[in-house]
């Protein structure tokens, strides 16, 4: 037993593992390193598949969502995200996007986003991984004392919306393009280091102009030693010390 306790935890917090070209090495490579991943999905429609590819997994669990920027074309298929909620622990991607300025398309996106908080905060032990570009605002009041784990992935909001966030529990989930950006590196300086997660975002997010896989969660913890002064295996514990707190049910 004392060989698993010295397993730090690794996290991906955050990776669209279906749109990749190759969905069965990135699921493979997270298994072998052991790097806990969750497996978001944009739509209802498209879990199932997600689910059936990881039933086998100790580290890559599928997550039920619908991405904001697609709930108000595809509303025919909101019905069928209410049971997932019911049968997954990790739901996302979801939350609110204001690139959009369509009033019908934010006023149903905030429907939608209430009540799937409203389930999940009495359905209890949910882990959500939640998209706030340029809405972080909502995005918060709509979490309010929400009882489960709140990440915020890649957050782009203000420093006032960034310790309101903190202030209400939420984690942050921290990618390879985040930590290399000069808006990014600020946030995350100021985020508080026992909320922050990593992430890839991947295959979005590129490294060395290839898609980023879940191992590519290593150097953004290196990246954040650098930013906290402290030594990287520092930053590595710090950062598996939160991921044991967030996947700990
Ligand atoms: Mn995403």
């Amino acid at each position: 037993m004392s060989g698993m306790q010295s397993e730090l935890a690794i996290l991906d917090a955050h990776c669209h593992i279906d749109l990749y070209d190759d969905h069965r090495t990135v699921v493979a490579m997270a298994e072998q390193m052991h790097i806990h991943t969750i497996a978001v999905t944009n739509a209802p429609s498209v879990f199932f598949y997600t689910r059936d590819l990881t039933q086998e997994c100790q580290f890559v669990r599928a997550a039920a969502g619908f991405h904001p920027e697609l709930v108000y074309s595809r509303r025919a298929e909101l019905h069928q995200l209410w049971p997932l909620l019911e049968s997954t622990r990790y739901i996302g991607e979801v939350g609110l996007d204001y690139v959009t300025s369509d009033h019908a398309d934010r006023t149903f996106q905030r429907k939608v986003f209430s009540e799937i908080v409203e389930r999940c905060a009495s359905l209890g032990d949910k882990v959500l991984t939640i998209h706030s570009r340029r809405a972080a605002a909502d995005v918060i009041a709509t979490l309010g004392n929400f009882p489960g784990k709140a990440i915020l992935h890649w957050f782009s909001g203000t420093l006032s919306q960034l310790k309101a966030a903190a202030d209400v529990g939420c984690y942050f989930s921290v990618n390879p393009a985040m930590v290399l950006s000069a808006s990014g590196r600020k946030l995350i300086s100021a985020m508080p280091k026992v909320r922050v997660l990593t992430e890839t975002d991947g295959p979005f997010v590129q490294v060395d102009s290839r898609p980023a896989e879940p191992p590519d969660t290593g150097a953004v913890v290196f990246e954040l030693g650098r930013l906290w002064n402290i030594d990287p295996k520092e930053a590595r514990s710090v950062v598996a010390e939160n991921s044991r707190g967030l996947l700990a049910p």
